[in-house]
């Protein structure tokens, strides 16, 4: 069975979905690339900048980048050196430890990223015409299909609600430690920056 062969794939729903989804990943690249060609940027290169502006400076040395993208240590290390020649970030030592350093964005890596990370509006202009009771179907469908990837390795980091210490399901009613309070199915996030597994 394959979701690609048309017999099957017009024959049986699961197999449109999927096949549906691998179409809608096609969009974000195309999307991406074209941001790339304007702007002389590898879409890693864009990934890279807009991930480090949004999280915090614990989440963005080589290590955890590599896992976030799934990329080896030598790929994001080249990544950011070349981010850093074109002068979109800078590299700041950390205190006491010659070898580890924080990444800053600059300026100018500032008004790169500000240029680029609309490159998903054509997707949030369809969503944002669905109703609220379409939205939140989609919403739990795409969230516990994340999850489920996690739980099977093929999405390697996940600040989300599921995985977060504060998290809990008594009774069934998910709830929050930190925030206090019940998550309903638009609540629930798939990147937190409060997420916490210590
Ligand atoms: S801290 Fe964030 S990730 Fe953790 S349960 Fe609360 S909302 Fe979810």
């Amino acid at each position: 069975m394959s979701v690609f062969n048309l017999n099957q794939q017009n024959s049986n729903l699961d197999h449109k979905i999927v096949a549906g989804l691998e179409r809608i990943s096609n969009v974000f690249r195309i999307l991406l690339w074209d941001k790339s060609k304007r702007h002389q940027l590898s879409p890693i290169q864009i990934q890279l900048l807009i991930f480090i502006n949004y999280h915090s400076q614990k989440l963005s040395t080589v290590s955890y980048l590599a896992q976030e993208f799934n990329l080896s240590k030598p790929t994001i290390s080249d990544t950011i050196k070349t981010l850093e020649q074109k002068g979109y970030i800078k590299k700041v030592p950390v205190q006491d430890d010659a070898r580890s350093y924080t990444i800053e964005i600059t300026d100018l890596g500032k008004n790169v990223i500000f240029e680029t990370e609309n490159y998903t509006d054509p997707l949030s202009a369809i969503v944002s015409k669905s109703n609220a009771a379409d939205k939140e179907i989609l919403w739990k469908t795409i969230s516990d299909m994340i999850l489920q990837l996690n739980r099977m390795e093929i999405i390697t980091v996940q600040r989300t609600c599921y995985n977060c210490k504060f998290f809990s399901n008594e009774k069934n009613v998910p709830f929050c430690g930190l925030l206090g309070q019940e998550l309903k199915n638009e609540d629930i996030r798939i990147d937190c920056g409060e997420f916490c597994q210590d």
